[in-house]
C-alpha cells in the first residue's frame, strides 16, 4: 500500500532498456512507478525493446499498456495517476528501422511525445517531465563534439522525428510555463539493449564464437565512430535534470569517440581472440546518410547537474559479453 505521501512517476518505455534501469532507481528511492508497456496485440513479431518483464516485477511498479498512437489512452494514463515526474522514453528507438517504417516512427517519436505533453498539460501541469532526445537530430563535421547549441539537422526519419519532439519540448516549456527537460542522449549500452543495435551485435558475436557455436560476423561499416556510455547514468542523468529548479536541455554523453572495430577489439579480446579472424564486412554499402560521426559534449550536464559518466566502454563491453555467454550457457 502507497502512502499519500509517496511520489508517482510515469515511465512510458518502463520494458525497455532504460526504463527498466530508471523504474528500479526510482523505486530504490521511494516512488510509485506507472510504467507503460505497448499493447500486446500491437508489438511487432521481433519488438523493439529488450523485454524487460521478468526482472520489473515490484509492488511499487504498475505496468499498462499504451500505444502512443491512442491518444484516448494517454489522456486517461495521465489523469488517472497525476504523476509528479513524467519519464516519456517510449519510442521506436531504432535508426535502422525507421528508414524502412517511416510512417509508424513519426507518428510514436514525432507526434507520441506530443501527445504526452498535451495530456500533461490539462491533467498534471505541474509535473516534471524528462523526454528522451537523441543525439541523432545532429549532423555534425567529423569529431566535432556537439552541444545543447549545436545545429539541429538531424538525417534520419528516427532524428527527424526527434528533432520534432524535441522543439516541441522547448514549446510546452516556454508557451505552457511546463517543467520540460530535453535529455539529448548519446548512445548508451547494457546487457539490457535490445539485439538489433550493434554494441549487442558485437558482444552477442564474440559470445557464441568463444563458445564454439559460430565463426564468423559480418557488420557494414567499420570506421562509424560513436559515444558510447553505460545506461544507468544515462538514466540518473535524466533524475538529476527533472530535480533542477528550473527546466533545461542537457547533452548526455562521455565526450569519448569510439569506432565499431575499437567495439570489436574490446569484444573479442574479453574471451581472448583477435577479432580480425572473425570480423568480415558486407559487400553490400550500408546507409550512406548515417552522421560517420556523432560525439558529444556533456560539459553542460557536468556543470549543472553535476552529473559524470562512471563506467569505461571497455568495462561496459566486457559486462556485455559476459551477460552473453551466461545466456548461451544456460540455453
Ligand atoms: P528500447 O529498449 O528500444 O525501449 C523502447 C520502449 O518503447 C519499449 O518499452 C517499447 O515497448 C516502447 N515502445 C516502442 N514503440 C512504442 C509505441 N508505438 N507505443 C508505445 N510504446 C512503444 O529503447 P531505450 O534504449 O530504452 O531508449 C529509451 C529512449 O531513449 C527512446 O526514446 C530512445 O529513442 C532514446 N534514446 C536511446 C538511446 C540509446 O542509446 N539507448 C540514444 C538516444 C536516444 P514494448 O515493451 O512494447 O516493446
Amino acid at each position: 500500500m502507497q502512502s499519500p505521501t509517496t511520489p508517482t512517476a510515469l515511465v512510458t518505455g518502463v520494458t525497455g532498456q532504460d526504463g527498466s534501469f530508471l523504474a528500479e532507481q526510482l523505486i530504490a528511492d521511494g516512488y510509485a512507478v506507472v510504467g507503460t508497456t505497448r499493447p500486446a496485440a500491437r508489438t511487432p513479431p521481433t519488438p523493439s525493446s529488450s523485454g524487460q518483464s521478468d526482472r520489473l516485477a515490484s509492488s511499487h511498479l504498475r505496468i499498462v499498456e499504451m500505444d502512443l498512437a491512442d491518444a484516448e489512452t494517454i489522456d486517461q494514463l495521465v489523469a488517472e495517476t497525476r504523476p509528479q515526474e513524467i519519464y516519456h522514453l517510449a519510442a521506436q528507438s531504432s535508426v535502422a528501422e525507421s528508414f524502412d517504417n517511416i510512417l509508424s516512427t513519426s507518428d510514436a517519436n514525432a507526434l507520441g511525445p506530443v501527445r504526452i505533453f498535451d495530456a500533461a498539460r490539462r491533467f498534471a501541469p505541474t509535473a516534471r517531465i524528462c523526454f528522451a532526445s537523441s543525439c541523432h537530430i545532429f549532423n555534425p563535421p567529423a569529431d566535432v563534439r556537439c552541444n545543447e547549441s549545436t545545429a539541429i539537422a538531424p538525417q534520419s526519419p528516427y532524428g527527424m522525428a526527434k528533432a520534432f519532439a524535441h522543439a516541441m519540448a522547448t514549446h510546452y516549456r516556454d508557451a505552457h510555463g511546463m517543467h520540460v527537460s530535453n535529455a539529448i542522449l548519446f548512445n548508451h549500452e547494457s546487457e539490457r539493449r535490445p539485439a538489433q543495435f550493434v554494441t549487442r551485435t558485437i558482444t552477442a558475436a564474440a559470445a557464441a564464437i568463444s563458445l564454439g557455436h559460430r565463426d564468423t560476423l559480418e557488420l557494414l561499416d567499420l570506421s562509424a565512430k560513436r559515444d558510447w556510455g553505460w545506461a544507468p547514468d544515462y538514466t540518473r542523468a535524466m533524475r538529476l535534470m527533472v530535480a533542477k529548479d528550473k527546466p533545461d536541455d542537457y547533452v548526455i554523453a562521455t565526450g569519448i569517440s569510439h569506432s565499431v572495430a575499437d567495439l570489436c577489439e574490446m569484444a573479442f579480446s574479453h574471451v581472448g581472440l583477435d577479432w580480425r579472424n572473425h570480423v568480415t564486412t558486407s559487400a553490400t554499402p550500408g546507409r550512406t546518410n548515417d552522421a560517420p560521426a556523432l560525439i558529444g559534449d556533456p560539459d553542460h550536464a557536468n556543470q549543472s547537474l553535476q552529473w559524470k559518466p562512471t563506467r569505461s566502454l571497455r568495462a561496459i563491453i566486457a559486462s556485455m559479453v559476459e551477460a552473453d555467454i551466461a545466456q548461451l550457457s544456460t540455453g
